[in-house]
C-alpha cells in the first residue's frame, strides 16, 4: 500500500525543517516496507505570492485528496498588512476549516537531555508525557453574534458568544477516549462548569460519554485550577481535553514545560483520524534561510502523522527513538544549545536522525 502525504512547507523556515522531515520519511521508506508518495503545494504567503491567495484551490486538491499532510509554518511580516482574508494564516485556518478538523493534540513530552532547559525544577517536569485534546473548531471562536456595537449611551460594548452543540462535545470525547486507550487511560476534562453553563453541558457530554469507555478514568478540573495544576505538578496528567479557547492558553502553557518551542509537534484530525500534522511553533522570519531552525518538532509532527493517521506505531516508534538517539549523541540546534554539545545547523540534525535510524535498523 501506497500512502499519499500533502508536504505544505510555507513560509520562513518552513521550507527549511520540512525539508528535513521529508528526509527522514524518505528514510523510512528505505529501511521499512512503508510506501510514501509526498506530493508538494504552495499555501500561505508564498502561495499569496504564486497565485495571489494563501489556499490555491489546487492546495485544497491536494490536501482533499492526501492520505495525510504535513505543514511547515506560514507568515511573515511581508504579508501583515494584506487584507485579512489574504494573509497567510488564512490559508492554515481555511484548511482547518474545509476538512473539518476539529480534534487538535498536542503532546508536551520532555526529552530527558533537554531537563535544564524548562524554566520549571527538573523533578517537577522529568518524565514529562502529557497530551492535550483541545476543539479547534467551535467553542467562542466561533459562536454568533460576536462584534463590537455602540450602546445607547454612546459606549461601546465588545461580545463574543461561547456556543458548543452537545454533537460538538461528544466527538472530541470521543477523540480524546480513543487516543487515551492507546496511553495510559486517564482523561482530564477542563472546564468552567460553575460559571458557564455551555461548560456544564461539556461536562455532562463528557460523562455520558465516558460510560463507553469502561477502562477509561475521566475526572474534570476547572481552568483556573487546571493552569495552576500545569506548571504546580503537571505528571498527574495523561490526557487533558478541553474547548477551543482554553485548550490554546493551556496547550501553550504546557508547550513551555518543556523549555524549547523547536521540539513539539502537532496534529489536527478529522472524525476518520485524517489529519494535518504541523509544529507548534510559527515560521520564525527571525532565522529564515540561516540555518538555524531546529526540525526536530516537524520531524516529530511526521512521527504523529504515521501514529495517528497511517496507523504505523513501529515506524512512529523508531523516528521519535532516533530523535531521542541524535540528542544522546550531543547535537543541538542553537535553540537547545548548552555547553558541551555540538552545535549543529538544521540540515546537521536531521543528518543526525537519519543516520540514528539507519542504525536502529541494522542493529541485530
Ligand atoms: P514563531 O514561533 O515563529 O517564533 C517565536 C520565536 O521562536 C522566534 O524567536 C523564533 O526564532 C523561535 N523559533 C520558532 N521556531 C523555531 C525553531 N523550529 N527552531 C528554532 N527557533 C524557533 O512565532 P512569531 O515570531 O510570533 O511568529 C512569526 C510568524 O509565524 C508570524 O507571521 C506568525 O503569524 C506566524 N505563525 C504561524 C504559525 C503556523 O504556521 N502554525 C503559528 C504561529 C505563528
Amino acid at each position: 500500500m501506497t500512502y499519499k502525504i500533502a508536504v505544505f512547507p510555507g513560509d520562513g523556515i518552513g521550507p527549511e525543517i520540512v525539508r528535513e522531515a521529508t528526509k527522514v520519511l524518505g528514510c523510512l521508506t528505505s529501511i521499512s516496507g512503508i510506501r510514501l508518495e509526498l506530493e508538494s503545494e504552495l499555501i500561505g504567503g508564498a502561495a499569496y505570492e504564486q497565485c495571489g491567495e494563501p489556499l490555491p484551490a489546487s492546495s485544497l486538491d491536494l490536501a482533499r485528496s492526501a492520505d495525510a499532510i504535513l505543514l511547515g509554518a506560514v507568515g511573515g511580516p511581508q504579508w501583515e498588512s494584506l487584507d485579512y482574508a489574504l494573509r497567510p494564516e488564512r490559508g492554515l485556518l481555511g484548511l482547518r476549516a474545509e476538512l473539518d478538523l476539529f480534534s487538535n493534540l498536542r503532546p508536551a513530552v520532555m526529552h530527558s537531555q533537554l531537563v535544564g532547559a524548562s524554566t520549571l525544577k527538573p523533578e517537577v517536569v522529568e518524565g514529562l508525557d502529557i497530551l492535550i485534546v483541545r476543539e479547534l473548531t467551535g467553542g467562542i471562536y466561533f459562536g454568533r453574534p460576536r462584534g463590537i456595537r455602540v450602546l445607547e449611551n454612546g459606549e461601546r460594548e465588545g461580545f463574543n458568544t461561547l456556543v458548543y452543540r452537545e454533537s460538538q462535545i461528544r466527538r472530541i470525547a470521543h477523540s480524546a477516549f480513543r487516543i487515551a486507550m492507546k496511553r495510559n487511560r486517564r482523561v482530564c476534562s477542563v472546564d468552567k462548569a460553575n460559571v458557564l453553563e455551555c461548560t456544564e453541558l461539556w461536562r455532562e457530554v463528557m460523562t455520558s460519554t465516558a460510560r463507553e469507555y469502561p477502562e477509561i478514568a475521566l475526572s474534570h478540573m476547572y481552568v483556573d485550577n487546571a493552569a495552576m495544576q500545569l506548571v504546580r505538578a503537571p505528571k498527574q496528567f495523561d490526557v487533558i481535553v478541553t474547548t477551543n479557547m482554553f485548550g490554546d492558553i493551556l496547550s501553550d502553557c504546557a508547550a513551555m514545560l518543556t523549555g524549547s518551542i523547536g521540539m513539539l509537534p502537532s496534529a489536527s484530525l478529522d472524525a476518520s483520524a485524517k489529519g494535518m500534522y504541523e509544529p507548534i511553533h510559527g515560521s520564525a522570519p527571525d532565522i529564515a534561510g540561516r540555518e538555524r531552525a531546529n526540525p526536530l518538532a516537524t520531524i516529530l509532527s511526521a512521527a504523529m502523522l504515521l501514529r495517528y493517521t497511517l496507523g504505523e506505531n513501529e515506524a512512529a516508534n523508531l523516528i521519535e527513538r532516533a530523535v531521542r538517539d541524535a540528542l544522546d549523541s550531543g547535537v543541538r540546534t542553537p535553540d537547545i544549545h548548552s555547553p558541551g554539545m555540538l552545535e549543529v545547523g538544521t540540515a546537521q540534525m536531521g543528518d543526525a536522525v537519519v543516520k540514528a535510524m539507519r542504525k536502529i535498523a541494522d542493529s541485530p
